[in-house]
């Protein structure tokens, strides 16, 4: 009976009750968002060692209709629990297909890729690699302007299936990058056998680069690294142009962050290459 009640007052517990109620009903509110188009994408340029846009990562963006703008950081999570993420990762990647036709048409846009990050719950989805054609074919999107973002954790799973399944789509034409670089739990050897085209190196590593000699000593480790596995190194994070002048002199070949742009619309994106010299 003691403990019975012990954990009944567990059960009760007030402030346990209230962090289960807000995440089933954020989780009812992703649900219910995803149905009435709450969820949308915005872009964030890719630049070269010239500040000209190659593409964009597409971000994905939800507007609560009473709690206004919610971060990734939250719902990210929340979807791969729950598995809305499939649902939410569809979205996304067909956003940004279609997004690659509407570019295919202005001249000025044509070069672009876009970059989608597929988490790894998606990826390992029996599905998965049927789903991404059956989207490039509906939508007539060029699959080599397409580069799918996986991250580190995809490694903890079948390696030989992982690998498997990114050949399918490289065989289509579709490029991959490997997201958050440095922050996970890859080893050298699995780096060289994925068939990968790009690394990106995480802001966490990008941000104290002047001051921190660590953070110094492992940017310049992966960019040696991505060389010498012929791999392009996209550095994430980029604020400043002192911050770019430390990528660059050490071959980083592709640059992203607040220095560049923000994540914004796909007009606020086209508005920033029409305004490049
Ligand atoms: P990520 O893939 O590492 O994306 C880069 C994050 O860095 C974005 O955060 C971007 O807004 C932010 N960022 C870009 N430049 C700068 C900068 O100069 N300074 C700083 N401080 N931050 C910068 P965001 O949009 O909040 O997304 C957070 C994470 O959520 C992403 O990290 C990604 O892991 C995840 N995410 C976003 N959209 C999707 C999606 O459609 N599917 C999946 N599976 N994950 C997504
Ligand atoms: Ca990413
Ligand atoms: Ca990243
Ligand atoms: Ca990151």
């Amino acid at each position: 009976a003691k403990a019975a009640g012990r954990n009944t007052q567990r059960l009760f517990d007030p402030s346990m009750q209230a962090a289960l109620l807000a995440r089933s009903s954020l989780e009812a509110d992703l649900r219910l968002g995803l149905e009435r188009g709450e969820l949308f994408v915005q872009y964030q340029p890719v630049v070269n060692h010239r500040g000209q846009i190659l593409g964009a990562e597409a971000l994905a963006r939800w507007r609560h209709p009473e709690r206004g703008m919610i971060s990734p950081a939250d719902f990210i999570p929340l979807a791969e629990q729950t598995g809305l993420i499939l649902p939410l990762g569809r979205h996304v990647l067909r956003t940004a297909c279609l997004q690659l036709v509407e570019w295919a048409d202005d001249p000025q846009a044509a070069h672009l890729s876009v970059a989608v990050n597929v988490s790894a719950r998606q990826f390992r989805q029996p599905g998965f690699v049927a789903e991404v054609l059956e989207i490039l074919a509906e939508t007539g999107a060029n699959p080599r302007r397409l580069k799918v973002e996986l991250t580190e954790s995809m490694l903890l799973g079948d390696l030989e299936c992982t690998i498997d399944r990114m050949e399918q789509l490289q065989h289509e034409g579709v490029g991959f990058a490997l997201d958050d670089f440095g922050t996970g739990y890859s080893s050298l050897s699995y780096l060289k056998r994925l068939p990968l085209d790009q690394v990106k190196i995480d802001q966490s590593f990008v941000r104290d680069v002047l001051t921190d000699p660590n953070d110094a000593a492992i940017v310049r480790t992966i960019l040696a690294l991505a060389q010498s596995l012929d791999l392009v190194a996209v550095a994430e994070g980029v604020e400043t142009t002192g911050q770019m002048g430390f990528l660059r002199l050490h071959g980083c070949e592709q640059f992203q962050g607040y220095l560049f742009g923000r994540p914004g619309s796909a007009q606020a994106l086209q508005a920033l290459l029409h305004a490049q010299p």
